[in-house]
């Protein structure tokens, strides 16, 4: 039987608990996961993205049917690349649902044989987002409810 293969992209910026509950339920689902990093030069970040990878893959260590990668430019085409036809995305809200529509509907536009899939993660995860770590971090604030102790100790190194 064909393997069922699913990417789930990313800023990962950094990698937060609702993204690894999002990674999580995809990976009970799908048979292989690719968890992979968007390289977009123009948004500002706080880490780098070969650290983004090292972070989720400190944090995926273990997951036998989850992999982590980085790419650029069109999704689909990654995706195609990939050979797989689904694309793993959550929703935190109905805040999010206008936006991930928007870039579901235009992948399908692009790519009619690519399926988006929307997990959403567990109710105490719908209110977090990297930027509000980056935020936080960006004031010194205690940022362990939010993220792995790897991810918090690399927020503090950067701090320094
Ligand atoms: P952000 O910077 O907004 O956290 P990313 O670009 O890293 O986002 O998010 C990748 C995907 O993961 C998006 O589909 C986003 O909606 C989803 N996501 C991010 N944080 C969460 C969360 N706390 N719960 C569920 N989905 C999330």
């Amino acid at each position: 039987m064909k393997k069922r293969v699913a990417v789930y992209p990313g800023s990962f910026d950094p990698v937060t608990f609702g993204h690894l509950d999002i990674i999580d339920r995809a990976a009970k689902i799908f048979d292989h996961l690719i968890v992979s990093v968007f390289v977009h030069s123009a948004k500002r970040h706080l880490f780098e993205v070969p650290e983004r990878v090292a972070m989720l893959k400190t944090a995926l260590k273990g997951k036998k049917n989850v992999s982590v990668d980085c790419f650029e430019g069109l999704l689909v085409d990654y995706a195609k690349k990939k050979k797989t036809e689904v694309i793993v995305r959550g929703l935190r809200a109905i805040s999010d649902l206008e936006y991930e529509f928007q870039i579901a509907a235009v992948n399908r536009t692009l790519s009619p044989g690519i399926e988006t899939v929307f997990f959403m993660p567990r109710q105490r995860y719908t209110y977090l987002s990297s930027s509000i770590v980056r935020d936080i971090a960006h004031f010194k604030g205690d940022v362990s409810k939010l993220v792995p102790p790897h991810v918090v100790k690399a927020i503090k190194r950067l701090k320094k």
